[in-house]
């Protein structure tokens, strides 16, 4: 065992994003009704939290209409922490009301994708989490807000994005009231010394409120990226079940490294995650299956587990 092995992490938590990431970026109009099934398959799977959607207006993103009543379904679910992405005060409102867990308010660091994704600027998204810190707390509400950094490694639009920008923007996120801050590889620029690097000095700067990575694996270097991640201490990663998604405002990206894959990496490794892969891999197939005709992603469903796998680590703590 290499010493970095050692300050692995012992257990991790995978946030599934497939219901948020995913579909808002591919043409399929999931009914809410298979919705419900995914999020009930994977809780029974033993993922404990789940993005299940983003209160935006419908016209823009009609693959997500039915947020609301997405939480609804959540929330009776046993110890699952329910999180939905909201671009602005209105969508924050909507979370409220709806009670998430968490709030998950997405900043690009990349000027340009700021604009043309948000129409404005990072500092306005920062002013605007100020503003959402203010409604939480007038309302007595528990909802967490998460501050997302994306496009943390490089932007199509822009090119480089300077890490000191990113991290000024983590710092001014947390300072205007944001209880979590993470930070994305929107579109699969980073690779594993990227990562290792902005980590850990995001982490000196948010400490315990460094939250989740979020990784794209456009380029094939999700799972590293995730290691690296580990190797410097964070342990809560999105992901998206068959890969799925993109991001309609970066051409080229494709999903997030799948769930799948990236549950059957850390349980080799004996990171507990709680997830029993047989079960995941049977909801990837149904999955699949109202999602034909999309390009759907991920390695381990073709050849399967390992029959070395131990499967007590699959679902040490599904039980
Ligand atoms: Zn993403």
């Amino acid at each position: 065992m290499n010493p970095a092995s050692h300050r692995l992490p012992g257990a991790a938590v995978i946030r599934e994003v497939g219901l948020r990431d995913g579909l808002q970026s591919i043409a399929t109009i999931l009914p809410t009704e298979h919705k419900r099934e995914w999020i009930r398959a994977a809780h029974a799977a033993g993922q404990r939290e789940i993005e299940v959607g983003s209160f935006v207006p419908a016209r823009l993103l009609p693959q997500l209409a039915d947020t609301a009543e997405l939480v609804a379904f959540a929330k009776t679910l046993p110890g699952l922490f329910v999180s939905v992405l909201v671009p602005n005060l209105r969508g924050a409102e909507s979370a409220l009301t709806a009670q998430a867990d968490l709030m998950i308010v997405p900043l690009s660091a990349s000027h340009a994708h700021s604009l043309a994704n948000l129409r404005k600027t990072p500092d306005d998204v920062v002013a605007e989490v100020a503003k959402i810190r203010a409604a939480r707390d007038a309302a007595g509400s528990k909802t967490l807000i998460e501050g997302g950094v994306g496009t943390a490694f490089g932007c199509t639009l822009q090119g480089d994005v300077d890490k000191r920008e990113v991290l000024r923007l983590m710092q001014a996120l947390l300072d205007a009231g944001a209880d979590r801050v993470s930070l994305a590889d929107t579109v699969g620029y980073a690779d594993p010394a990227m990562v290792r690097e902005l980590f850990e000095e995001a982490l000196q700067i948010a400490g315990d409120r460094f939250w989740c990575g979020h990784f794209h694996d456009t380029r094939g270097l999700g799972l590293a990226n995730v290691y690296a991640a580990l190797e410097v201490g964070v342990a809560r990663f999105d992901a998206c079940l068959a890969g799925i998604g993109g991001c309609p405002h970066a051409p080229g990206a494709s999903g997030n490294v799948s769930t799948e894959d990236l549950a059957y990496m850390l349980g080799s490794m004996g990171i507990a995650t709680g997830i029993d892969i047989a079960q995941l891999l049977a909801l990837r197939a149904r999955v699949a299956d109202w999602l034909k005709g999309e390009t759907l992603h991920g390695a381990l469903w073709q050849a399967g587990l390992p029959k070395t796998f131990p499967v007590s680590s699959s679902a040490a703590l599904a039980a």
